[in-house]
């Protein structure tokens, strides 16, 4: 910290949104204190797919090798499997290459991953800390705050020792989860059809039940017997560790009582060693916060928003959050950014929470919701029938193409509503792949292209402003050079000549934020280049 008892971000909580926002504001060498009542350990691997833009995060920041070799064996297919039960019946399988055999998928330069939480939160755990203006502090929470013009006053109490300190802070970011403190201090309620159903999660360790059966290795086998689809069981690591997820379980029952035995066994459909390792009584809500903070407080993640499991959205959405406010709060803290810079952080990012809890819960629908036969397991002609009209009843429900909506709604989404975005006058269509993962509108993400061996386009953002050039021949861009440096704000000109690519950003001149999406694009620099700067540092006219 600058100065004792002082520090520009005090971040509260540190789960993966917490720990995220530390490595986004130390990766722009900006001091800050994050702390965290738990001890560090992660017992419950609740998360387990790390999207396609949260791998793309992870590059920037340098680990995503890291989260490649954490997760998922790279030679294990990684199959969705509806089984009666591990050793019964095979009603349909969702094939998915073995991440060793995926070839380039053309939008990225890093695919989804299986990375659990039990191993995600200790690689960004390593990575703030190796980060000079990031201070991470364990067993320490937060128990008040307020706030006035000059700053945030926290208090602060080590479970450890009992001690309490004051720290003030230019800005507090409430990482701290569902029904946090942050937000309940800041009086903000949560909208939306709150709890959709009670689950539990059964995370266990048995080196037997991947040889038990012969389904061979998938990552997700959906449980579906007489009742219905009643269960997931998620492989974690591709060796021992398993996550067993009921999803209707009585709300008034105590956990003591839950027969997990039972629950094993049904799985499976036969008995094997295992050992648990936690219980996870949960419950699946529907909800986004109706503000995300003002002034000095702001709040991120589950702290914002709560959507079902089903379709991998809740922390990676959270991430998408601190990416958008990180760069936010270094362009205040740093002075170039303007009075409505802040405000737009939950313009931007409220529509992308509704969008990603509606396909979540949709998608938990769709999936729990497949008519239950009560013959589908049996050995029988009745069985044989059930199990022959599984496939469409199934495809029926989810509808093609499902996949490719959810790639868009993690990847596609685009903040060209926001006010620090200078909209395209001349493009109002939606963008011509369907989702929004090709487009490079203003408000997209700014589009991966291949511009050497293992360097993508989107190597090119992450600081400060990137003005990429398309033509260096014919376009003088000093103007924009000259009001950005006016304004102090970091800007780059990158000048690219490949043809492709050129296609691909369908304008001469583009201007990428430090997160990465479009902020203007044109084929010649504006008359005002002034007004421009202002705009996407957040200081144009409300
Ligand atoms: C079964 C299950 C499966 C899931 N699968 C996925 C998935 O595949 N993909 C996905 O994207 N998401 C998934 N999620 C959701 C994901 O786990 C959450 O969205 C994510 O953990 C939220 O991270 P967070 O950092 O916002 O909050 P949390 O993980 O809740 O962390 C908040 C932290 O703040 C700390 N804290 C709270 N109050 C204070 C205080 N006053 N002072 C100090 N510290 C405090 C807490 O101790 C905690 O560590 C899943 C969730 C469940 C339950």
């Amino acid at each position: 910290m600058t100065q004792a008892n002082q520090v520009p971000v005090l971040i509260c909580g540190g789960g993966p949104v917490g720990l995220a926002l530390a490595i986004e504001l130390g990766f722009r060498g900006v001091e800050c204190l994050l702390v965290e009542q738990g001890d560090g350990t992660v017992s419950v691997p609740k998360m387990s797919q790390l999207s396609t833009r949260t791998m793309e995060f992870r590059r920037r920041w340098g680990i995503a090798a890291e989260a490649k070799k954490a997760g998922w064996p790279k030679e294990h297919p990684a199959d969705f499997i509806y089984v009666t039960s591990m050793i019964g019946y095979e009603l349909f399988r969702q094939k998915f290459a073995p991440y060793a055999k995926q070839g380039d998928v053309g939008y990225t330069p890093e695919g989804p991953r299986q990375c659990p939480q039990i191993f995600f939160d200790p690689i960004l755990f390593r990575r703030a800390a190796s980060l000079p203006s990031v201070t991470l502090r364990h067993l320490t929470r937060l128990e008040s705050f307020e706030e006035d013009v000059n700053g945030v006053y926290a208090h602060l109490i080590s479970l450890e020792t009992g001690r309490t300190e004051r720290i003030r802070a230019d800005y507090l970011i409430g990482c701290d989860g569902f029904d946090g403190h942050v937000r309940k201090a800041l009086k903000v309620e949560y909208e939306g059809s709150g709890i959709l159903s009670y689950s539990v999660s059964i995370f266990f360790r048995s080196k037997s039940l991947g040889t038990l059966h012969d389904k061979g290795w998938g990552r997700f086998y959906r449980l579906v017997d007489a009742s219905g689809h009643w269960s997931d069981l998620i492989a974690i690591d591709g060796h021992e560790l398993w996550r067993l997820t009921c999803f209707h379980v009585d709300p008034e029952s105590d956990i003591g009582s839950l027969n997990v035995e039972a629950l094993l066994i049904r799985a499976a459909g036969a008995t094997f060693p295992y050992e648990v390792l936690s219980i996870l009584p949960w419950k699946r809500r529907e909800l986004v916060a109706t503000s995300y903070g003002r002034g000095r407080v702001f709040i991120a993640g589950d702290a914002a928003h709560q959507m079902s499991p089903t379709g991998g959205l809740g922390m990676n959405t959270g991430i998408g959050d601190v990416v958008d406010i990180g760069w936010k709060l270094a362009a205040m803290l740093q002075g170039w950014g303007g009075p409505h810079l802040l405000e737009s952080y939950e313009i931007e990012r409220k529509p992308i929470a509704f969008s990603s809890v509606s396909v979540s819960s949709e998608t938990y629908v769709h999936e729990t919701s497949l008519p239950a036969d009560p013959a589908i397991a049996e050995n029988s002609s009745e069985g044989e029938r059930a199990r022959r009209q599984f496939p469409e009843a199934l495809r029926g429900r989810r509808g093609e193409g499902k996949e490719r909506l959810h790639e868009g709604v993690k990847l596609g989404y685009s903040y060209d509503q926001s006010p620090i975005i200078w909209p395209d006058e001349s493009e109002t269509q939606a963008p011509t792949d369907g989702n929004g993962i090709l487009s490079c509108r203003s408000g997209s993400r700014a589009p991966h292209a291949w511009l050497g061996e293992n360097i993508s386009t989107l190597d090119l953002f992450g600081h400060g402003f990137v003005l990429l050039r398309f033509d260096r021949r014919s376009i003088d861009a000093s103007t924009i050079v000259a009001a950005a440096a006016a304004r102090r704000v970091p800007l780059k000109i990158v000048d690219i000549d490949n043809r492709d690519v050129a296609a691909l950003y369908e304008r001469k001149l583009v201007l990428v934020r430090p997160d990465g999406h479009v902020a203007w694009r044109a084929d010649t620099c504006p008359d005002d280049a002034l007004a421009l700067i202002d705009r996407v540092r957040g200081a144009g006219s409300p």
